[in-house]
């Protein structure tokens, strides 16, 4: 994979922008990125309409994925459509020939994937039935061709559901589009996929080396005054900022609705 750099330029953010204008609805692949962090800030700023390219704001839609070199950045173009979000993972029916050594017969089993691509994030395509035969009897399964180029092979798609359909990702821990602390969310959700077991004291100096210091401060105050102290873990210190994040916006929305309080 070429391309892969730390800031996508604005030419290159043009040139998607139009490509993606020419083909309402279809995701097109915007740039991969190291990590979670980059990718999740790159979607955010196309969502926002940060970055020019993509104005007005709301006019794309843009989302991070997991890539074999990174994350993976993709956007569709959705100003003046009425489109459905896009759902995060669908039930497909898959053959399983079994894992035991020697052949054991076929049985269809139908399973939650992800609806992307596991090698570069990109959309998988549209699941369509299929008809097999195998032992004299005829049976059904799902089947499906990724615009991306890489094929789903059923064992594969099976060990992706044995590892579970999660990505890789946050889990509970999302932070408040905009807010103050998500990029320090971001991070720490990084850090916490490294070792789940992050504490809340390591957690400190890994937010003020990346300009996180309000963040930091944050967390310092909240690990002093939680009941576990120094045993305040990473993880809901990151679940803290998130709330905090929470509580800003929706004291910021209360103060635009006109309301009597
Ligand atoms: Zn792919």
């Amino acid at each position: 994979m070429t391309g892969m750099q730390g800031v996508t330029p604005p030419a290159v953010h043009r040139d998607i922008a139009l490509k993606c204008r020419l083909e309402p609805d279809t995701e097109l692949l915007v740039n991969v990125y190291r990590n979670r962090q980059g990718g999740d800030a790159v979607a955010r700023g196309i969502n926002s309409g940060t970055y020019n390219a993509y104005r007005p704001s709301g006019a794309y839609q843009a989302s991070a994925h997991p890539h074999a070199e990174g994350w993976s950045v993709w956007a569709r173009y959705v100003e003046g459509l009425d489109l459905a979000p896009l759902a995060q993972t669908r039930i497909v029916r898959v053959p399983d020939y079994g894992r035991q050594v020697g052949y054991e017969g076929v049985r269809v089993v139908e399973v939650e994937i992800s609806v992307r691509c596991q090698t570069c994030g990109g959309p998988r395509g549209e699941a369509r039935s299929e008809f097999f035969v195998r032992d004299g009897v005829r049976r059904v399964r799902d089947a499906w061709t990724n615009a991306c180029g890489h094929q789903d092979d059923y064992a594969a798609v099976l060990a992706e559901v044995r590892r579970g359909t999660d990505e890789p990702r946050r889990g509970a821990i999302t932070p408040v589009d905009g807010g103050q602390f998500a990029q320090a969310v971001d991070l720490l959700a990084e850090a916490l996929a490294e070792n789940p077991w992050l504490s809340a004291k390591k957690a400190i100096p890994l937010l003020d080396g990346h300009q996180q210091s309000d963040a930091a401060q944050a967390v310092r105050e909240f690990a002093k005054s939680s009941g576990s102290g120094t045993n305040t873990s990473a993880k809901s210190a990151a679940i803290y900022l998130v709330h905090l994040d929470t509580e800003a916006r929706a004291a910021d929305t209360s103060t635009t609705t006109g309301d009597e309080k």
